[in-house]
């Protein structure tokens, strides 16, 4: 593990309301209005790379990734889910799990691609979300 540096906008907000969470990772939501359920799952330490955490580590937050994304395939039903791991803003581990729908702003391309259109309003249900994800999960 790297030290978490001073500045880093996900150690900072360790602590901030989640919609999930668990000591070693958190759910939260993305906050971008055209994409209500876009989500991201944050690594609690400051971590660089998936390989950077010991196999259990990685297991556990692959788990909870994939449970995310069956979690929101259930209550939202898009099109497709888009998964990513960038991390070259901020380098510290999170996931974006992005529920993509054929109307929304960007697509068939990624959510970072050039806008194409308004996206179609859609609202997403925290907390039925939450409930799902925790059944999902067994937890
Ligand atoms: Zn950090």
């Amino acid at each position: 593990m790297t030290a978490a540096p001073a500045d880093c906008p996900l150690c900072a907000t360790q602590e901030a309301p989640a919609i999930w969470r668990d000591a070693r990772l958190r759910v939260v939501t993305a906050g971008d209005p055209d994409y209500p359920g876009y989500l991201r799952v944050i690594w609690q330490a400051h971590v660089r790379e998936m390989t950077d955490l010991e196999p259990a580590q990685r297991e556990h937050f692959l788990l909870v990734v994939l449970a995310v994304e069956r979690a929101l395939r259930d209550t939202l039903r898009p099109e497709k889910i888009n998964l990513a791991s960038l991390g070259n803003q901020v380098a510290h581990l999170h996931w974006h799990v992005i529920p993509r729908f054929a109307d929304d702003a960007h697509f068939p391309d990624p959510v970072w691609a050039a806008r194409r259109r308004d996206a179609t309003a859609r609202t997403f249900d925290a907390g039925q979300f939450r409930a799902r994800l925790t059944r999902v999960l067994g937890a």
